[in-house]
């Protein structure tokens, strides 16, 4: 059996969206059915077990995925996709159907969010090498790594995340806004290629592939997801009033010409503070400083609604 051949094997997560992927599962396999795509599907039973699905399915020999679910299930897959052995990670084929309630990895590699376009990109789109990040954090006494494809936060991007998870529902606008509340931004040191660029007071920063997160916002209006660096947005120390002032340009990336806020791009980062500094990594809250950032360039093959642009 070719690759072309291969059936897709559907990693679907039922309570993406607020549970719209076990309520719209019967619809969307509907679709794949009329669009001929051969494929078994496998729903996700909680945390992690894409992560572990994936590994073990590409450890077997299968090649081909496709992730129902949101910026969560994405990283889980593509989690699956680096801890496997077997192969390079770009002999995987990766095509992604968002139904989460986020959906912001999709926005940047012209995924279509509904989900007829989504499953016509993965019938006649064409593979794109995507950059992926790989992050090692400090959690209790050891080093952890986790791999993302889309944006990782840190300072106050990390505290919203914790604070979402922790609730589960509500509007994501007003926990950004609350939060402020109960957050003290903290001292960080960020090295950049091993130089470091700064050392003092950072209220949020992004780092990543991809131009959005949180649902929507424009963190990275820059960002290219396969031009081997990673974008940075810096939040310097500013007052709670003029976060609240400025949340709108977040959505159309203006809010990059404060004069708060700094951009850069790198090949490696690395980020230090004695206090602890939290990240989070497509919108999953991992641990803390010291964290390193370093480059896969154009690893991870997916299927999308953009071409590869080689630079
Ligand atoms: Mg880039």
């Amino acid at each position: 059996m070719t690759l072309v051949d291969q059936e897709w094997i559907v990693i679907l997560n039922p309570l993406a969206g607020k549970k719209k992927g076990g309520k719209h599962k019967e619809r969307i396999f509907g679709l794949l059915d009329k669009y001929k795509i051969s494929y078994k599907p496998i729903l996700t039973e909680g945390v992690g077990h894409a992560i572990q699905l994936t590994k073990d399915l590409i450890e077997k020999g299968q090649r081909k995925f496709i992730g129902i679910g949101g910026d969560g299930t994405m990283n889980e897959l593509v989690n699956g996709i680096f801890l496997q052995t077997a192969v390079k990670p770009s002999e995987i084929a990766l095509a992604f159907i968002p139904v989460g309630s986020g959906n912001d990895w999709v926005r940047t590699v012209g995924i279509p969010h509904d989900y007829e376009g989504a499953i016509k990109t993965i019938k006649t789109g064409s593979f794109f090498l995507h950059d992926v990040g790989k992050v090692t954090y400090q959690e209790n006494e050891g080093r952890k790594a986790r791999y993302f494809a889309n944006i990782a936060g840190i300072a106050y991007d990390a505290f919203v995340v914790q604070r979402v998870n922790k609730k589960k529902s509500g509007n994501y606008k007003m926990t950004v806004l609350s939060s402020l509340l109960k957050y003290k931004p903290q001292v960080v040191r960020l090295i950049l290629d091993d130089k470091e660029v700064l050392n003092e007071i950072v209220f949020s920063a992004a780092i990543g592939h991809g131009k959005f997160n949180g649902k929507g916002m424009m963190q990275l209006p820059e960002a290219m997801p396969d031009d081997g660096v990673f974008d940075l947005t810096v939040y310097h120390e500013c007052t709670k009033m003029q976060v609240v002032k400025n949340t709108n340009k977040l959505y159309d990336g203006s809010f990059v010409k404060l004069p708060f806020i700094s951009q850069h791009t790198a090949h490696k980062v690395r980020i230090e503070s004695d206090s602890q500094v939290y990240i989070e990594t497509d919108g999953e809250e991992l641990g803390h400083t010291p964290i390193e950032i370093e480059m896969l360039t154009r690893s991870l093959k997916i299927i999308c609604g953009i071409k590869s642009r080689m630079v």
